[in-house]
């Protein structure tokens, strides 16, 4: 397994035990009305008065842990992780045994084992690690009952150990298998939405990208533009310096078009040397001013080419969200622009708005 995927688990199950945590100290703290009513109806309860510390000082703690695990599994720092879960492990059962202790029963030390291996979804070493901090915290309960464990006491503590080890066990195995194929599912995905040559989003993968926000977009009336752009004269350039070459050439545009766009946009090859930029929450002007600056971008990187230097065609067609709008309908008037540029003398953008842009702009 490699350590990528390792941390990719871990990650999950971190995410997972902060939800845990969160519902533990949740239900503790919801606990705590119901605890104070009781002692007011029932005044002088022992079981009362001895659960109202604990269940308090579970809700800090758990919250305080979820917080925890929240900070190591959103900076991916598997080892904090790591030592995190330990920490829960030495805390949990000296905690719960301690408990077990004031109350002198048990039934609660049992249920704290099976608790403890049920709360937090633990590796096999997480899990020794528990089992061998319950040791102690049973050596505690032990001395602070005054009691001395029993041959039936023992195996009674075996078996629970041995149940809790196994069911929690399960239910991580199942767990990780789930995590492993939604992992699975998801690079499988991404490489169906990727262009293998550029390592930019294909078609697909922009569909569903923009499908995702295009409702937000409608409900905050945002301009939106699309940019549909095409490598002038590159029968040309691959005629002259052959396809392998010609690939090159198209990564370069490519890598130049997308850092230019940077985080305004999403940057799809939607063809041979073709490619649509789709861009949303900038105004009509930035939006053209931008278009000018992916085909400036392109220019100054001097690829050289059978005449001159490679350029770009890009057609563009800027609108407001509404119900009416469609990608398509973007990407229709945009690609007639691009028409228009390549029969105007190519390296230049082509806006549906453009007359009314220059005259404004210039
Ligand atoms: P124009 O300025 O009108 O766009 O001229 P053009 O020569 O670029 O014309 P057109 O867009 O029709 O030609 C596209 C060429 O791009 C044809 C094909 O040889 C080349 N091409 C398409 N896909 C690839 C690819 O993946 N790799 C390479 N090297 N070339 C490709
Ligand atoms: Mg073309
Ligand atoms: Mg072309």
């Amino acid at each position: 397994m490699g350590k990528k995927r390792k941390n990719g688990i871990q990650t999950a199950f971190g995410l997972l035990n902060v939800k845990r945590g969160l519902a533990c100290a949740l239900v503790c703290v919801a606990l705590f009305p119901v605890m104070m009513l009781l002692r007011l109806l029932e005044p002088g309860n022992a079981f009362l008065e001895s659960a109202l510390i604990p269940i308090t000082f579970f809700a800090v703690f758990s919250g305080a842990f979820a917080y925890l695990l929240f900070q190591t599994a959103r900076q991916r720092a598997a080892a904090y992780y790591e030592l995190a879960m330990w920490l829960y492990a030495a805390f949990f059962l000296i905690y719960l045994s301690y408990l077990a202790g004031i109350s002198g029963n048990a039934y609660v030390y049992y249920a704290s084992v099976i608790l403890g291996g049920y709360l937090f979804y633990l590796d096999t070493v997480q899990y020794v690690v528990l089992a061998m901090m319950e040791l102690l915290g049973c050596l505690w309960f032990v001395m602070s009952a005054g009691t001395v464990l029993t041959p039936t006491g023992i195996c009674i503590l075996a078996g629970v150990h041995l149940f809790a080890f196994l069911s929690s066990r399960e239910a991580y195995e199942i767990r990780k298998e789930h995590i492993i194929e939604e992992h699975k599912l998801k690079k499988e995905m991404n490489e169906a939405e990727r262009d293998p040559l550029t390592g930019l989003i294909n078609r697909r993968g922009l569909d569903r990208r923009v499908a995702e926000v295009w409702s937000k977009c409608v409900a905050r009336k945002e301009t939106l533009g699309v940019f549909i752009i095409d490598i002038d004269h590159f029968k040309k350039y691959n005629d002259r310096f052959g396809h392998v070459q010609g690939d090159d050439c198209i990564c370069k545009v490519a890598k130049s078009i997308s850092t230019t766009v940077g985080k305004n946009g999403l940057v799809s090859r939607i063809g041979g040397e073709e490619f649509l930029v789709f861009v949303r929450d900038m105004n009509e002007k930035e939006i053209y001013e931008l278009a000018e600056e992916v085909r400036a971008g392109v220019q100054a990187m001097a690829v050289p080419a059978p005449e001159g230097v490679v350029t770009i065609s890009l057609g563009m067609d800027v609108a407001a969200a509404d119900d009416e709008l469609t990608l398509q309908g973007l990407y229709g008037r945009a690609d007639r622009q691009l028409y228009i540029a390549k029969n105007e003398g190519r390296n230049c953008v082509r806006s549906t708005r453009t007359k009314r842009r220059l005259s404004r702009i210039g």
